[in-house]
């Protein structure tokens, strides 16, 4: 395969659709939860049903606010909400409300690291803006027909569009995961693309290293996971460079990545170029925000990730690989403060973060929110291995039946009668009978053999069942040889 990115080099930006988390729609008070029958949460306005009337749902503007402010934008104190026109069969009102010449938001900015770089990128994002979702077309559900659920129809959206300000693929996925580590830690959404609460369209083009005008675009649409966005990206960049290289001219279309090809293909239905024929939306009066609304807002946000790594760096010092998997997302961040402060050791506590919870995370594939065990009780846990209660060992064991049964650390420790021992009479007395049972390598080991210890000290372990404490069994050995 031929490395194009040697000659030439990739121009990205990306519109991003976000869902709010709010419990109702953008315009009237329907449910906006995801997974329920279909047409369940409809009402005459986002059914468009003629002399209904849209009212601005608050929490969402205040939702899009905060999302606005975590990016860094230029809050519009004055906004205005259009109708965008165009005809689709899950579009019952033949026109979207969005916002066009005057958004919620503008300018702001992203600090990106790639993997694998030093250097940060900031990329510049254009502007950020509310609009109500579409409904959804069915085509698997009755043989030869569209079914339409307009249950997400009226869901709110913000869409983030950036500059093409992106020059790899690999810069794509970063900006991509920054971003989407932003909203999650500002509380905005559910950031989840399985749930179609985060939706990435991408325009790419390529040019000559060097030329300063951007080559002709197409646009890859709908990609549904972040490394599909950098491998759909990457595919597309290769087919126009080819293009290029011949000499052919690359035409604007859009394009559908198919994750079993692993290419790109034009979209079957070749969309227009659209007139959407904006104009402000005649129900619905311009959103005027007050300025100390905002300024509250500003105060409101939570510590970002940043502001996170800074200070556990400082108060736990902790590492950059330990700073990453523990403010990964911010219930994550909470959650390691909690086992951090509890147990007093914060980088046993991130270890075993990284380490078994990770593990146990990964296994049930669900986030940290639901996971059985909370944070005072991993602490609990860390206590016993600390004090010599437990060894690394058993403490898996044990954490294992915590998660299963919600019973504490010293409860399940005492059940499964792992609890280690550290207490010197009944350790000397399992050091008598393994001198009993091993008279020829005690005998060596008496007369000076040091390199016995470990023998001994594995015959003790097996004889206790692992609950001796090893540093206590090696200290008592070395007594006898003094
Ligand atoms: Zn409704």
């Amino acid at each position: 395969m031929t490395d194009w990115s040697e000659k030439y080099e990739m121009v990205v930006g990306l519109e991003v659709h976000v869902q709010l988390k709010t419990r109702s729609k953008m315009f009237c008070g329907c449910s906006a939860d995801f997974g329920a029958p279909p047409n369940v949460n409809t009402c005459p306005v986002c059914l468009a049903l003629p002399g209904a009337l849209p009212v601005i749902n608050a929490e969402a503007v205040r939702l899009a606010l905060r999302a606005a402010i975590a990016l860094d934008f230029t809050i519009n104190l004055k906004s205005v909400f259009a109708r965008k026109n165009y005809f689709y069969p899950d579009l019952p009102k033949g026109y979207q409300i969005s916002q066009y010449d005057e958004p919620i938001a503008v300018r702001g900015t992203l600090r990106v690291k790639t993997p694998g770089e030093t250097a940060t990128h900031d990329i510049a994002i254009t502007r950020l803006h509310m609009e109500e979702d579409a409904g959804k077309s069915v085509h698997d559900r009755y043989p030869r027909k569209t079914a339409i659920d307009l249950n997400r129809a009226g869901v709110p959206l913000i869409e983030i569009v950036s500059e093409p300000d992106i020059r790899s693929a690999a810069e794509a996925g970063a900006y991509l995961r920054t971003l989407k580590q932003i909203l999650e830690y500002a509380g905005v959404s559910d950031v989840s693309m399985e749930e179609g609460s985060l939706r990435v369209d991408a325009n790419v083009s390529a040019r000559l290293h060097g030329a300063t005008e951007l080559g002709t675009k197409t646009e890859v649409k709908n990609v549904n996971s972040f490394s599909a966005v950098e491998r759909s990206l990457q595919s597309e960049f290769e087919r126009q460079c080819a293009m290029l290289d011949r000499g052919e001219v690359v035409r604007q279309e859009t394009m559908i990545w198919d994750a079993s090809r692993g290419t790109v293909r034009p979209a079957r239905s070749k969309e227009e170029s659209h007139d959407y024929r904006y104009f402000p939306d005649p129900d619905l009066p311009p959103l005027i925000l007050d300025p100390d609304y905002v300024a509250r807002l500003r105060h409101t946000l939570p510590e970002m990730a940043q502001q996170l790594r800074q200070r556990f760096s400082t108060e736990f010092g902790l590492n950059e690989a330990e700073l990453d998997a523990v403010t990964a997302e911010s219930s994550l961040a909470a959650y390691f403060e909690g086992v951090a402060r509890a147990h007093g050791d914060a980088k046993a506590a991130a270890k075993w973060m990284m380490g078994e919870l990770a593990a146990a995370l990964n296994e049930t594939g669900s986030g940290i929110r639901d996971f059985p065990v909370r944070a005072p009780q991993l602490a609990e846990l860390l206590d016993m291995v600390r004090d010599g209660k437990l060894s690394h060992t058993a403490a898996k064991g044990v954490f294992a039946t915590m998660r299963s049964s919600g019973k504490s650390a010293p409860v399940v420790a005492a059940e499964m009668a792992v609890t280690q021992v550290g207490d010197d009479s009944q350790i000397e007395q399992w050091i008598e009978e393994v001198f009993a049972e091993l008279p020829a390598e005690t005998s060596r080991f008496r007369a000076g053999e040091k390199k016995l210890t470990g023998v001994l000290v594995g015959a003790v372990m097996k004889k206790s069942k692992g609950r001796a404490d090893p540093k206590k069994v090696n200290a008592l050995l070395s007594k006898v040889t003094g």
